[in-house]
């Protein structure tokens, strides 16, 4: 994370790459990350001091970025002590490259090798749920945040659309039929929870009973509570993982009608509000 931080942080033009190369023997793996970008480079001579602490290369422009200086001292130590090395190789006006080096032996070597080797299974809707297509509302103004979202809903096997931010939500919901809405909560323009109330106002009863998973990075007692005091449906903590994200999905879609005895009163999402 510094090695990149710094990477983007220095570089107003051109690109950042960051590569992982692994290998592996019976004794362990290898791992490289590469981090190379095409920044404003570290003239020789600080590119001895730079892995001390409190050094910057470039006063004026670490002024304009603040920093420490603190941030490669850690990054080198830490790798030194799992015993790796890292490195720099960098040229002032082209860029830099740093690369951590680490050889991680296997605890159990080497059955670990066969086991690692198996594919874990991703959990995705049943095919007749997936061939009904349902459609979901990813609210979230993080750009990251939206790609990881959006790369595992669609994992799962269901139609995403993303939002911006509450404004945004409200009028693709107006405009279009969805059948699960993931809402994050803070963001500019519109909240989450404001996005919500007016969601449950709405005049239209299909769209004001769309199930509404809030997502929030806030794990602090009461907050599950003022999420559902809003009007959300039920509440995921960021972050979560595919699993945690498929058990949402899966309990707040559409009954599949090969899917025995559940009455429809128990699945909106009104008397499932209620129930949590
Ligand atoms: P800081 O928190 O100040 O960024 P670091 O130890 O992470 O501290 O970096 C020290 C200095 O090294 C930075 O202030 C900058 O001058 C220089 N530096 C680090 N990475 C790069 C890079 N990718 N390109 C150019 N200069 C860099």
């Amino acid at each position: 994370l510094n090695l990149v931080g710094n990477a983007i942080k220095f570089t107003e033009q051109g690109s950042v790459k960051l590569a992982l190369i692994n290998e592996r023997d019976t004794l362990g793996e290898r791992l490289e990350f590469v981090i190379e970008d095409t920044g404003i480079g570290i003239d020789p001579q600080a590119q001895r001091k730079i892995f001390d602490v409190f050094t910057q290369a470039d006063g004026s422009m670490s002024r304009r970025h603040g920093g420490s200086g603190l941030g490669l001292a850690i990054s080198r130590q830490l790798t030194e002590l799992m015993g790796g090395e890292l490195s720099l190789e960098s040229e002032p006006g082209i860029g830099s490259t740093f690369r951590v080096r680490l050889h991680l032996p296997f605890a159990e070597a080497p059955e670990s090798l066969n086991h690692a080797d198996q594919p874990t299974e991703t959990p995705r809707l049943s095919p007749k749920a997936a061939g009904t297509s349902p459609r979901v509302l990813l609210v979230e103004d993080n750009p990251v945040n939206q790609t990881v979202a959006v790369a595992m809903l669609e994992e799962i096997g269901v139609l995403v659309e993303v939002a911006n931010n509450g404004a945004e939500a409200l009028s693709a919901i107006e405009n279009s039929a969805f059948d699960l809405v993931f809402m994050d909560c803070q963001m500019p323009e519109m909240d989450g929870f404001e996005a919500t109330q007016r969601i449950r106002a709405l005049s239209d009863p299909d769209k004001r009973q769309i199930p509404v998973v809030a997502m929030t990075a806030n794990a602090l007692k009461g907050d599950r509570e003022y999420c559902l005091s809003v009007g959300m449906s039920d509440y995921l903590t960021k972050p979560f993982s595919l699993e945690q994200l498929y058990e949402m999905v899966a309990r707040w879609l559409p009954v599949d009608p090969s899917t025995p005895s559940q009455s429809t009163a128990e699945h909106s999402p009104d008397a499932a509000v209620s129930r949590h």
